[in-house]
């Protein structure tokens, strides 16, 4: 794609967001993440060219790799892959503006730690399992409340934010928007959370719909 039908095809989908949040509220207002982890430098750079800022990579040493190559450019970088322990310092190298899968409390201590030593803050997403599912990471939301408010009292360098959550694997729609209600009806209950991170590609319209003001855009956002 040239950069112009790279124009009117992003057009496209913020019609899409904007005719979704309005269904909500015309002050409900959503942030798009473009999540470039199958795209190049090049790729985002041209997104940037046509007003893209926020971008997200779900494997440290990607995300390192393109925050330096991009590093000219005024990016916000956001992760939000499953974060390795031994991969924690790496990540702080390079400052992200916001860290959307902190799933486990055992991760929270260790991150804890690695920011008390570096005299750093980072701001957080927990990331809730809100289907219950095998296959991804995040809190069970039965105790998802009771760990952020821990994580908000023993982790004073981690800055909660909100919560993260994938939709429901599933072809039943009911069951995808249970599992963002689910999500939903938990930050609503967390002190001071301001982002509720839920949709993607396939399912944003639906999200934004059951409350999320942060979307991750993958594919769509580069025609992949
Ligand atoms: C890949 C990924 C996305 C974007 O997925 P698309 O379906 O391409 O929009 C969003 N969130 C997370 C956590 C991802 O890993």
């Amino acid at each position: 794609m040239t950069t112009i039908e790279h124009k009117l095809y992003i057009d496209d989908v913020i019609r899409r967001v904007e005719t979704a949040r309005l269904k909500v509220s015309g002050h409900h207002i959503v942030k798009i993440v473009a999540v470039s982890k199958y795209s190049s430098a090049d790729e985002i750079s041209t997104l940037y060219s046509i007003g893209q800022r926020a971008f997200g990579e779900n494997k440290v040493q990607d995300l390192k790799a393109k925050a330096i190559a991009l590093d000219a450019l005024p990016l916000e970088w956001h992760f939000i892959g499953n974060l390795q322990k031994n991969k924690i310092n790496n990540l702080l190298d390079i400052d992200p503006t916001l860290f959307q899968a902190l799933d486990s409390l055992e991760l929270a201590y260790e991150l804890q730690k690695k920011l008390e030593a570096k005299d750093m803050t980072l701001e957080c997403l927990m990331q809730i399992n809100s289907a219950k599912e095998e296959s991804k990471h995040g809190f069970m939301p039965e105790d998802a409340k009771e760990a952020y408010l821990r994580i908000l009292k023993q982790c004073p360098n981690i800055k909660l934010k909100g919560v993260m959550s994938i939709g429901a694997h599933s072809k039943d729609k009911e069951v995808i928007k249970k599992s963002f209600e689910t999500t939903y009806s938990i930050y609503k209950e967390l002190p001071n959370a301001t982002i509720c991170s839920m949709g993607m590609s396939g399912d944003f319209e639906m999200a934004i719909e059951c409350g999320s003001n942060m979307v991750r855009l993958g594919s769509i956002m580069f025609d992949k």
